[in-house]
């Protein structure tokens, strides 16, 4: 039975003016003969990706599996760095993907152009199918016409890893998301996805873009708080600001020390604030 580590938690953070953050979640899963990955985040989780599996004694040529819910760029991107790994992609997604023109809404091109030519090792998977041992396939479209969420036996409990179909708790609670190709479908997707969090409250959820949740009676229940923090060089000196999207802003010296704005901590500092 597979035990399930959080690699990369989501947040559910929309950048304003520059395109999307895309803050996703990466999961771990680790068994006697495989460890797997559950999508792989943007080209900006390189560092992460590397850190977290070599925090864990573990090599990326060690990933036997990676498993991915669909074609965004913050979901896709990273299979690349898993030269051994068999790929796990929804095959109706995968059929969608490829007959998009380049620019499609956030699809990630060039990587797949790269699936496509990776022949058998690439395994697409249909609704329902057992990939791993203890580990489903689940269609949940609407965000994307192939999406599939995974649902994972592991010794806690099933953890149903959702990707962008529940994309947080707001999505999860009203049904209605952002960011959909088919809000409808979508609708559907989420109630499929509550129907089995409803059916077994030790299940736990992870989203595509916030934190470790359970639902029990209806209610949710986060497992973290959320952590997200954005730093700009805004003025002339060295100083950087530190925007925490969930708590205080502060500004930090050129080392990262913390010289003001965090009343809690330091006082007031030598640069402004500024929000994101
Ligand atoms: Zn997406």
């Amino acid at each position: 039975m597979f035990e399930l580590d959080l690699l990369v938690s989501g947040f559910p953070g929309m950048s304003t003016f520059h395109g999307g953050l895309g803050w996703s979640s990466v999961c771990l899963l680790q068994d006697d003969t495989h460890l797997v990955l559950l999508d792989t985040g943007g080209p900006g989780y390189v560092p992460l990706l590397r850190a977290g599996l070599e925090e864990r004694g573990l090599r990326a040529d060690e990933v036997t599996d990676v498993l991915i819910t669909h074609c965004h760029w913050d979901h896709v991107s990273n299979f690349t760095l898993f030269p051994n790994a068999r790929i796990v992609v929804p095959r109706l997604e995968m059929e969608w993907a490829s007959r998009q023109s380049p620019g499609t809404w956030h699809l990630a091109d060039l990587h797949i152009g790269r699936l496509l030519e990776m022949g058998a090792a690439v395994h697409l998977a249909d609704d329902g199918e057992q990939v791993l041992p203890g580990v489903s396939a689940i269609s949940t479209p609407g965000h994307t016409p192939g999406h599939v969420a995974y649902r994972v036996r592991t010794a806690g409990g099933d953890a149903i890893f959702a990707g962008d179909a529940v994309k947080n708790r707001s999505e999860l609670v009203t049904g209605e998301v952002d960011l959909t190709l088919d809000a409808q479908a979508s609708r559907r997707s989420v109630e499929r996805i509550r129907q089995m969090l409803l059916a077994d409250p030790k299940a736990v959820l992870i989203p595509g873009h916030d934190v470790r949740l359970s639902m029990v009676d209806g209610e949710i229940y986060p497992h973290a708080d959320w952590q997200a923090e954005v730093s700009a060089l805004l003025g002339t000196d060295r100083y950087r600001t530190v925007t925490n999207l969930v708590g205080p802003t502060v500004t930090r010296d050129a080392s990262g020390r913390v010289t003001g704005n965090d009343r809690r901590r330091a006082g007031p500092g030598p640069a402004d604030s500024s929000s994101v």
